[in-house]
């Protein structure tokens, strides 16, 4: 199989806060636009951060979204999530909460409350994964996907494992239904290993550094909080640990359709996302207590 060639290396750019709970680097739009990370249409890092004590949960209050699927990924600190479909839970470290907005939902995102009593370092993704024309408009869905239900791959001579949260990695599937092919790895690399990763050619591709550094195709180094995108010239890269790393793999089909996105809305057409405001207006996406 050939080489998938690296692209471009991004530096985490200055962070903002979402609500007061998530201070995070946008990646995609940002560094990247919605169009060539189809189908991922927002990658929002929390990098490593500490958050004082707080009698008071930080976060977001009740907001909707609609038209995708927001992914959560947990790696230090806990939240705590409520919709108005009556889902919930904590979200805590290792574990994954992959949403499902669709035809639309109300939900809410604080640190948990027993976490934010006494505060810590915090360190948390979110990434949006655009919903087919076809399911913008199913039911909202909801996966908690706790770290001891994640599928795992050992790698060869003590290299580390591979947690598969959706797709696929070396022929073991991954935890998460997803609506279109989506792969999403979080490979934990011991220092010195190198590991192959493959997948189409024409898939969007690319790995966030959530901890240490690696060197990709014996080349580049990436170093931590980096974002690496690939182009779309071959199927496998490769990943050399140079000190003990997590890195964060997402690779997914394109979805190849027009993008129509204002805040918390993504749909396909203008007139679409107007319907969207309207709806979510009207009390059309539920209630949810404050
Ligand atoms: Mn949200």
């Amino acid at each position: 199989m050939s080489t998938k060639t690296l692209s471009r290396i991004t530096k985490p750019g200055t962070p903002h806060f979402v609500g007061d709970g998530f201070r995070v680097h946008n990646f995609i739009p940002g560094t990247s636009t919605m169009q060539e990370m189809d189908p991922f249409i927002m990658l929002d890092y929390n990098s490593k951060y500490t958050f004082a004590p707080s009698q008071i949960p930080r976060g977001v209050g009740v907001h909707p979204h609609k038209g995708f699927e927001t992914v959560t990924i947990a790696y230090k600190g806990k939240v705590e999530h409520g919709d108005s479909t009556g889902s919930g839970g904590v979200i805590h470290e290792g574990d994954v909460q992959w949403m499902t907005a669709a035809g639309g939902i109300l939900h809410k995102e604080f640190h948990e409350k027993e976490w934010s009593k006494k505060g810590g370092e915090f360190q948390m993704v979110q990434l949006w994964v655009n919903l087919p024309a076809k399911y913008k408009q199913s039911e909202p869905g909801y996966q908690n996907l706790a770290n001891a239900e994640i599928t795992k791959v050992a790698l060869p001579n003590d290299g580390g494992e591979v947690e598969v949260i959706a797709g696929e990695f070396d022929g073991h599937k991954g935890s998460a239904k997803t609506f279109s092919p989506v792969n999403l790895l979080n490979a934990k690399l011991k220092k010195g290993t190198k590991t192959a990763f493959s997948f189409p050619a024409e898939y969007t591709t690319a790995i966030l550094m959530i901890e240490g550094s690696a060197r990709v195709n014996d080349g580049d180094t990436v170093p931590a909080d980096n974002f690496a995108m690939f182009k779309r010239d071959g199927e496998t890269f490769t990943v050399e640990a140079l000190e003990d790393a997590v890195v964060l793999v997402l690779s997914g089909e394109p979805l190849r359709e027009p993008i129509a996105a204002h805040g918390p809305f993504v749909m396909n057409t203008r007139e679409e996302l107007i319907e969207a405001f309207d709806d979510f207006n009207k009390g059309k996406f539920g209630y949810l207590e404050d």
